[in-house]
């Protein structure tokens, strides 16, 4: 029997091996499977180039738990290790590796990911002994027993081993005995072996039978050894895409395209990148892609290493040249990151264009289910929205995409307003905004269907990409006022009647909205009253409920509306008619009373300024002061007269009542009153 000591720094590296990556302790298995694969990847190499003339027979890597022993065994038949070499790469390289690694990462350990360097010395993160058996391909090579307890020490002794290749044998420690739980184990296996390149076998296929199960003949392959992405994409079906699809989300709809990335310079990139459908609620879609370093799991948490838009896609991405040992902060800086970033990007938005100009249909038909991840990237990727600025679509309210452009030409003649400005109809709601649409058709004009989650975002990045472009929505403003042409209509009503109308038909509100009485001259076909809600602050108001940082102010702000009162009505020009008929005398006095006491404010007002500051006495000052409190008096009695009159009118409150209901805004005890006084009316 050999001993020695392994060329230690440190008294003792294996209880900061322990206490290193606590939370990732489970890596070691795959440390330990990966280095097993490679062994056996190398003999099939040589054997292939015909540096290894035996048989390869079964090279399966087999793992199996014995819980009486507290052992994890990991073997493999590979190219195993001759003594010589067992002393190379266990006590100097593989020891100084992780030396290497402890050292560098001292001070991060919790920012690391890093999972790939420590390499085979994690063993020791689980175990108080560690066992290598192992028999090297070379003929007439003798088998040897390496054995570390955990302290510097280690011995190595002749031994027996069946044939070539090598276990690996865990004496699992108190603390880690959950990992001697045979299920535990499997999903593990699951997780990062799943697509590695030999089988895994951990014992055998179960079965239900008389009761309970129990093991079969066959042995449990934990892997797909030829996962499609490492496969060539004409040897593959859409089928193939699909069945690899269900194999990484069993439980996911089938995708709506996919792309097959495969780049050997200058980095190392291949993977199966997914389009989901994705209706909304952005956040629940993100971060399924999962990373693979030649085919062993790393992470599923790509963010920092593709674009945040790009995290909405599914699928794989397989590198060896994403650094994963390090944080993610410096991931972002890294040169091959950043290539590889750029370069994901660059196909996704190629492939859209493909199938936009080989296949409008289809990419019409999937438009709906596609456009939050193209508005995502446009919103949030400079380079993407220019490329997507030739593809992505816009939908009308009847269900027609355009382009861009194509939506420009269609709109220029019509829609444009005083002010050169193209101005774009939307509406977000076909049903709850069908009436305001309908009027908006009526006129000629085209009106867009906007009701995705990243709308409203979109909205303003247009505006600040196309030059000389407004989006408004329909319920924004009457109709006539929509686009701002310069036309003007004449008003059958005086302006003082119409001030009167303000507060006939003022009312207050009773949930948390405002509501600012306008009074206009409309079409007499047009309704008595509309509602319309001002484009700005709406817009203001969603903006920081979608969550745009610093804009909470607006979030608090009750909902404002304009209720508009059409004078050229009907309905109300008989309310108007009416009031002067029953208030005409209180009101003509109150006028009387209002304009002497404008004249005299005028005049004393004139004196006044003619005079210099100190040469105006108190007694002028306080009279002057009396008399606009009396204006102001008289105002408000006039306001009390009129609203008086309105909330007396049945038909004015119906006339408000329909503008609400045309909203879906008059609800519970208001609605009530609104059927009762309807029954009442008829
Ligand atoms: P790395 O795998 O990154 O080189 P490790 O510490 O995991 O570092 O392993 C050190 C070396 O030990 C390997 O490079 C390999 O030569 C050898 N080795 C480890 N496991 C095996 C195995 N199962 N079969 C043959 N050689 C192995």
């Amino acid at each position: 029997m050999q001993t020695g000591k392994i060329g230690v720094t440190t008294e003792n590296i294996f209880p900061i091996i322990k206490k290193f990556l606590y939370s990732d302790h489970e890596i070691f298995l795959r440390e330990l499977i990966s280095n097993a694969v490679d062994a056996t990847q190398k003999l099939k190499t040589m054997a292939s180039v015909g540096d290894y003339k035996g048989e390869l027979g079964d090279i399966a890597v087999r793992v199996a738990v014995d819980g009486k022993k507290k052992t994890i065994t990991v073997s493999d038949c590979g190219i195993g290790m001759t003594r010589e070499e067992i002393d190379r790469y266990l006590n100097q390289i593989a020891f100084s590796s992780a030396n290497d690694f402890l050292d560098k990462y001292k001070d991060q350990s919790s920012s690391i990911i890093g999972h790939f360097g420590l390499g085979f010395y994690s063993a020791f993160m689980v175990s108080d002994k560690v066992e290598v058996i192992t028999k090297s391909y070379i003929d007439g090579s003798e088998a040897a027993k390496w054995s570390c307890d955990g302290s510097p020490e280690f011995t190595i002794e002749d031994c027996e081993r069946h044939g070539r290749g090598t276990d690996v044998v865990l004496h699992v420690d108190e603390e880690s005995k959950e990992f001697l739980e045979a299920d535990k184990i499997e999903k593990l296996l699951k997780k990062y072996c799943k697509f590695l390149p030999v089988d895994i076998i951990f014992g055998k296929e179960k079965e239900w039978k008389d009761g309970k199960m129990v093991d079969t003949e066959k042995d449990n392959v934990i892997n797909n050894t030829k996962p499609a992405w490492t496969v060539k994409p004409s040897e593959l079906t859409e089928d193939d895409y699909r069945k690899f699809y269900r194999e990484l989300y069993p439980a996911g709809d089938d995708p709506l395209f996919n792309i097959h990335l495969n780049v050997d310079y200058p980095f190392k990139l291949t993977g199966i990148l997914y389009f989901p459908k994705i209706k909304n609620n952005i956040e629940i879609q993100k971060n399924k892609i999962q990373l693979y370093s030649n085919q062993v799991f790393v992470t599923d948490s790509v963010e920092g290493i593709v674009p945040e838009f790009l995290t909405l896609l599914h699928g794989v991405l397989d590198s060896p040249d994403i650094p994963l040992n390090v944080s993610r902060s410096y991931l972002q800086s890294d040169s091959n990151v950043k290539k590889i970033s750029s370069h994901i990007t660059k196909k996704v938005a190629d492939r859209l264009s493909d199938i936009f100009k080989n296949n409008r249909e289809e990419f019409e038909r999937k438009w709906d289910n596609l456009k939050l991840f193209i508005e995502y990237g446009m919103i949030t990727e400079e380079k993407f929205s220019d490329k997507a600025s030739m593809f992505a679509l816009l939908k009308n309210t009847d269900d027609r995409y355009f382009t861009l452009d194509e939506y420009k030409d269609l709109i220029k003649e019509n829609q444009t307003d005083k002010n050169k400005t193209l101005i774009y109809l939307y509406a977000t709601d076909k049903t709850g905004q069908f009436g305001y649409i309908d009027k908006a058709k009526a006129k000629g004009y085209d009106v867009l269907l906007l009701d995705g989650q990243l709308d409203v975002h979109l909205i303003n990045h247009l505006e600040g990409k196309i030059k000389d472009i407004r989006f408004v929505r329909v319920d924004s403003d009457v109709v006539d006022k929509l686009i701002d042409r310069a036309e003007k209509r004449e008003s059958k009503m005086p302006e003082e009647k119409c001030e009167d109308l303000k507060s006939v038909f003022g009312i207050k509100s009773k949930s948390n909205e405002m509501f600012t009485v306008m009074v206009e001259n409309l079409d007499e076909n047009e309704a008595p009253v509309l509602l319309t809600q001002s484009e700005f602050m709406r817009r203001m108001k969603e903006m920081s409920q979608v969550g745009g940082g610093g804009m909470n102010f607006y979030g608090e702000l009750p909902d404002s509306y304009n209720l508009i009162v059409n004078s050229n009505h009907k309905l109300v020009v008989q309310i108007s008619d009416r009031l002067y008929a029953e208030k005409g005398t209180e009101l003509e006095q109150n006028n009387t009373e209002r304009n002497r006491l404008e004249d005299e404010i005028e005049f004393m007002e004139k004196e006044q300024i003619r005079k210099k500051e100190e040469e105006v006495s108190q007694t002028e000052k306080d009279d002057l002061e009396k008399l606009r409190k009396e204006l102001a008096d008289i105002e408000t009695s006039r306001r009390n007269i009129l609203e008086v009159f309105g909330a007396g009118q049945q038909t004015v409150k119906q006339m408000i009542d329909l503008a609400l209901l045309s909203n879906n805004m008059l609800r519970g005890e208001e609605l009530d009153a609104f059927v009762k006084r309807s029954v009442g009316l008829l």
